[in-house]
Formats: C-alpha cells, sequence, structure tokens
C-alpha cells in the first residue's frame, strides 16, 4: 500500500488557517491494573489544540475557515443544538479571522455546559438563532442565508453541523499523520486501538484515513453518541472516502489507496437514551478520568467513549494491547470570560438553560 510520509508537500497546497499548535501532546496514563490489564494506555490531547479553545473542531476549523476567506466571505453560518461545542469552536476561531458567525440551533437537554458554551458563545459574538425542531431550523436558515447575502453581497459560508465535511474531515487526516510522525518518533507505541467519539463522524472518518494513510494498523473503536441516522458505519466509512477522494486531487497516494473497513468499528452500546442524555456508565469514566488522572471529561461525549474503553479494559478484551483514547473535549480554562457575561443578553429562548434544573446525573 502506498505510505503518505511527507505530508508537508500536498499540505502546502490545500489552504489552511493557523488556530492550533501542532502537534498535540501525547501522554501515558496508569492502565486499569489486573492480570487482564492493557499494554500500555496513552491519551492524545488534541483537549489543548487550540490555544483559546480546545477539543477536536479546531483541526476541521483549520481547513473551513481557510476555504470561507478563499471564496471570500464575510460570515460562516452553521448549525449545532444549544451550547454546541461545535458552535463555539466555529465562532472563536471565525472571529479570531475577522469572520462573524450566524448560528442556527436547536433545543437539546440541560446540562451545566450547555449554558457556560452559551455564555461563550455570546462573548463570541456569534449571531444566535434558535428553533423548536428541525423544519423550522431549515426554514430559518433558508431566511438568514437571503438576509446576509443582500446585506454583504456574498454568501455566507456554510459549514455543516459538526464541521464534518469531506474538507473538514480532512483536519483529522492530518491529524492521524500527526500522529503517526509521533510514533515514528518513538514518543509511543504504535497504539493497536484508539477510542474515539463519533458525533457526526469527521474525526473518526478523518482519523481511520489519516492512520491508514501512514501505514498503521491501528483499529478506530468509535462510540456512538447520537442518534444512528446522524452517526453510524456506513457514514463514517462514506465520509472517509470522500476525504480520500478529495486528498487524491493533491496527493497520488490517497488516490491509490484502498481504505480496510475492518479497521472501523462502531460501538452502540454506550449511547444511552438520547444525544446529551448523561448515562451512569459515563458519568462513572469521567469520575475515574477526574481522579485517577486528573482530566475532565464530559457527559455528552468523552464519558460515554472512556465507558467503552474501561468496559473493554474490564473484560480482558484489551489484554497485552497498546490502548489510546483520543480526547476530543476542550479543556481551556473559560471561566475568565465567563464572568463578564449575562445570559438576559441572550435571545429569550435560550433563558431556560439558566432558569430551569439540569439533568439530574449532571448535579
Ligand atoms: C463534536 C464532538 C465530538 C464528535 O466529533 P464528530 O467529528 O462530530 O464525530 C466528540 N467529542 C466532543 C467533545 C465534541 O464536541
Amino acid at each position: 500500500m502506498p505510505q503518505i510520509t511527507d505530508f508537508k508537500s500536498f499540505e502546502a497546497l490545500l489552504p489552511r488557517v493557523r488556530l492550533g499548535s501542532w502537534p498535540t501532546d501525547v501522554m501515558e496514563l496508569a492502565p486499569p491494573q489486573g492480570r487482564r490489564a492493557p499494554a500500555s494506555l496513552w491519551v492524545k490531547r488534541d483537549d489543548r489544540a487550540g490555544t483559546v479553545y480546545g477539543g477536536n473542531k479546531i483541526r476541521k476549523l483549520e481547513f473551513l475557515l481557510a476555504d470561507a476567506q478563499r471564496r471570500g466571505a464575510k460570515r460562516v453560518l452553521t448549525f449545532g443544538v444549544a451550547g454546541s461545542n461545535h458552535v463555539l469552536a466555529t465562532a472563536l476561531s471565525a472571529r479570531s479571522h475577522a469572520l462573524d458567525t450566524i448560528a442556527i440551533m436547536t433545543h437539546q437537554s440541560n446540562s451545566r455546559y450547555v449554558a457556560k458554551n452559551l455564555l461563550m458563545q455570546l462573548h463570541a459574538g456569534a449571531d444566535l438563532h434558535i428553533y423548536n425542531n428541525e423544519r423550522l431550523a431549515a426554514i430559518g436558515s433558508r431566511w438568514q442565508r437571503l438576509r446576509h447575502l443582500r446585506r454583504d453581497g456574498v454568501r455566507a459560508y456554510p459549514i455543516p453541523g459538526g464541521g464534518s465535511s469531506a474538507l473538514g474531515a480532512v483536519g483529522f487526516v492530518l491529524g492521524g499523520l500527526e500522529f503517526a510522525t509521533q510514533i515514528a518518533a518513538g514518543t509511543l507505541p504504535a497504539p493497536d486501538v484508539i477510542y474515539v467519539a463519533l458525533g457526526t463522524m469527521g474525526t473518526a472518518a478523518g482519523l481511520l484515513l489519516g492512520l491508514q494513510a501512514a501505514g498503521l494498523a491501528t483499529r478506530v473503536v468509535a462510540v456512538r453518541v447520537v442518534r444512528e441516522d446522524i452517526g453510524n458505519r456506513a457514514g463514517c466509512l462514506r465520509l472517509a472516502n470522500a476525504a480520500r477522494v478529495l486528498l487524491a486531487r493533491h496527493e497520488q497516494a490517497f488516490g491509490e489507496l484502498e481504505l480496510d473497513a475492518r479497521r472501523l468499528v462502531v460501538r452502540d452500546e454506550f449511547f444511552g437514551r438520547q444525544y446529551a442524555a448523561f448515562t451512569t456508565a459515563g458519568q462513572a469514566a469521567v469520575r475515574d478520568f477526574a481522579a485517577d488522572y486528573g482530566l475532565a471529561l464530559d457527559g455528552t461525549y468523552t464519558g460515554k467513549t472512556a465507558a467503552c474503553m474501561l468496559a473493554d479494559a474490564r473484560a480482558g478484551a484489551l489484554v497485552g494491547q497498546h490502548v489510546l483514547f483520543w480526547n476530543t473535549l476542550n479543556s481551556r480554562d473559560l471561566r475568565p470570560q465567563l464572568l463578564a457575561q449575562d445570559y438576559r443578553r441572550l435571545p429569550r429562548p435560550f433563558w431556560r438553560y439558566f432558569e430551569t434544573p439540569v439533568q439530574p446525573l449532571d448535579r
């Protein structure tokens, strides 16, 4: 199989803005003990990807925002639930490159991070619109597009939910290649398996392709944390292939690469009742990671993913293996900016996230 060793060559061909400092660190953790323990446990610290705001959306936005600039856009238009990490990452990153953000949102379960993210979105100057269902949101999105086209004379640049277009996934192809260089440098052993959350799929899809492009045989265990029509195995493979086709225009080796679908495993059993509804297993994993490793995870994405990994370790499924947890959550401290914000400056329908109780497992 052709192997991509020098990605600097095609990296130069794809416009990219700088939002993060690369590579992100890898850190070794003490694996869960016992006779059937993994050989090693590592974490990839994408939580510190951006200097202001970390998490997995930063890698995608480096390519998406460059494309928006290349097209002369003044604003980006994106989608998410109230308090979405993706909308927040987009608003902060876009603003740092002189682009405004319009966000089309729908309601979701209440938890403490939703209120925090909403205040940060306010701080980032995002133009927030919320709708009661996806049909109304689609109408709202058309209206906002027209309104801003008339006002600016150029289209607002659309960024899909989660930033998961083929171009967004390219950010994680590069993430996979970056990770491979850390292995080649002897910083960590090549993992047998990587655990990562599966949402809008750009992260897992890009990683799957990037690892294979680098010639690694690592399995990607993608833990589904969204409805199955949003995140699923077939969709993830399609997205990985779309990113491959896009990259093949710049680097021939991607044209010749055949994705090995067997390396992608999608896990459904840690999802729980619905998106962003915390689970007992997920919250136990959040507590374990905080107590054992000093790492803060969340109930929506990374806690459920860690729960899957810990359950597999306990079941003896990871004996003797090198395991890596790809941390997709932001860990940059937002408190200083939050103190200055008043939720009553948000449109009224958002106030419920400040005035009604959070879900019981988040108390
Ligand atoms: C968005 C998000 C994910 C999911 O990534 P996708 O690329 O949408 O699958 C995982 N973890 C966190 C913390 C996120 O915000």
